[in-house]
């Protein structure tokens, strides 16, 4: 059977293992594994997202609000935005879906970093559009600027902001100063799946999505409540842009795209602040032992506005091998080889999770 010809330049999209995985393949008790690979929140989820799933359970017969009102609404006052500035999708990986598919059609250009989130490239190379990648793996601006000026008619730029899976942030300074060079038919993305990390770093990187569109009204912000929120198993982001922007990504929306039980969990989410304060400061806290790790041991890191920590390793170690050896030990953390470089990237666990880990990679090298 022949198939779209674009499907055969993709490469699946490898999710972090799960940890039923590793107790079918090593034969490991689901307590003694700890998974540091899908930056998932260490903490689990709130309490009070957990009394609301309970609470609403009884309603799932019922179709969800398709206008989604109240998350709408929520989001809004959050954000000093209005309802027309809003979508929300299964993930912000479906709100990548609805913009690539917007905006971008057979050979258009998409530029985007040399290794950034995978699903930009995956979701272009399902439409057969062009991915331009600048030459240094991190985001480096005045590189995306010369391959822009090369390549004007460039339909969507793609910036992570911080970046996974490597963890750099740019100032919003010079971020902006990027954007004012961008001409309006260009749309560019923001990813701010880790903003709010960024942003308990360093206020100079955090990106007000208000302030952005209204500056810059080609803009596209995408959050999510993957990370910070801990709902990663519900499936629900958004998007942030005017409102000629949003016209065009709901006419790639499915009806009913997110969950009834996602969109009320994600209210009470929201509800819950001091929950992702405290996921922040032991962020910070516990990502200092992975820095002073690194630097007694002389292995290089990227400095990291995210939940996880990337190492780059020297030629003296395979980050494939390591990730093996640290897997029959029920650790899973992510390789870097897929993307060309000899790294691991760890998710910032709970202490107990990070001295594990940092024990165990301690035996390794
Ligand atoms: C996790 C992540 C997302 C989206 O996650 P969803 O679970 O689909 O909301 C988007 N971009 C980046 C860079 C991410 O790391």
């Amino acid at each position: 059977m022949q198939f779209n010809p674009h499907l055969d330049n993709i490469t699946l999209y490898e999710g972090g293992k799960p940890i039923e995985l590793i107790m079918r393949e090593y034969g490991i008790a689901a307590k003694d594994i700890i998974k540091l690979a899908s930056n998932e929140n260490p903490f689990g989820v709130s309490p009070k997202v957990v009394d609301t799933l309970q609470e609403n359970a009884k309603n799932v017969f019922m179709y969800p609000d398709d206008s989604m009102f109240e998350i709408k609404d929520t989001l809004s006052k959050k954000f000093g935005i209005t309802s027309d500035n809003l979508i929300i999708g299964a993930g912000s990986d479906q709100v990548i879906f609805f913009a690539i598919n917007a905006k971008a059609e057979y050979e258009s250009k998409i530029l985007t970093a040399k290794t950034t989130f995978a699903m930009y490239e995956i979701y272009a190379r399902q439409i057969g559009a062009k991915i331009l990648k600048t030459p240094s793996d991190q985001h480096v601006l005045s590189e995306f600027l010369a391959l822009y000026e090369a390549n004007k008619d460039t339909a969507i730029i793609f910036l992570c902001l911080p970046n996974n899976p490597l963890g750099e942030c740019l100032k919003r300074e010079n971020v902006y100063e990027f954007l004012s060079k961008i001409d309006h038919n260009t749309l560019v993305v923001i990813d701010g799946a880790y903003q709010d990390f960024a942003a308990a770093k360093d206020p100079a990187m955090q990106i007000n999505p208000k302030d952005l569109i209204e500056q810059f009204p080609n803009t596209l912000y995408l959050g999510t409540f993957s990370k910070s929120y801990a709902l990663g198993g519900l499936r629900i982001g958004y998007g942030i842009a005017q409102p000629n922007i949003m016209q065009a990504l709901y006419k790639l929306r499915p009806p009913f795209n997110v969950t009834s039980l996602s969109l009320k969990a994600a209210l009470a989410a929201l509800e819950d602040e001091s929950f992702v304060t405290r996921t922040l400061e032991n962020n910070f806290k516990e990502m200092r032992k992975y820095e002073n790790f690194a630097k007694e041991n002389k292995i290089d890191f990227i400095n990291s506005y995210t939940n996880f920590i990337t190492l780059l390793l020297s030629d003296d170690y395979s980050s494939k091998e390591i990730a093996q050896i640290l897997l029959k030990k029920g650790i899973i953390i992510r390789d870097l080889t897929s993307y060309g470089i000899n790294g691991i990237r760890v998710t910032i666990g709970t202490p107990a999770q990070n001295d594990r880990f940092l024990e165990e990679f301690q035996k390794i090298i």
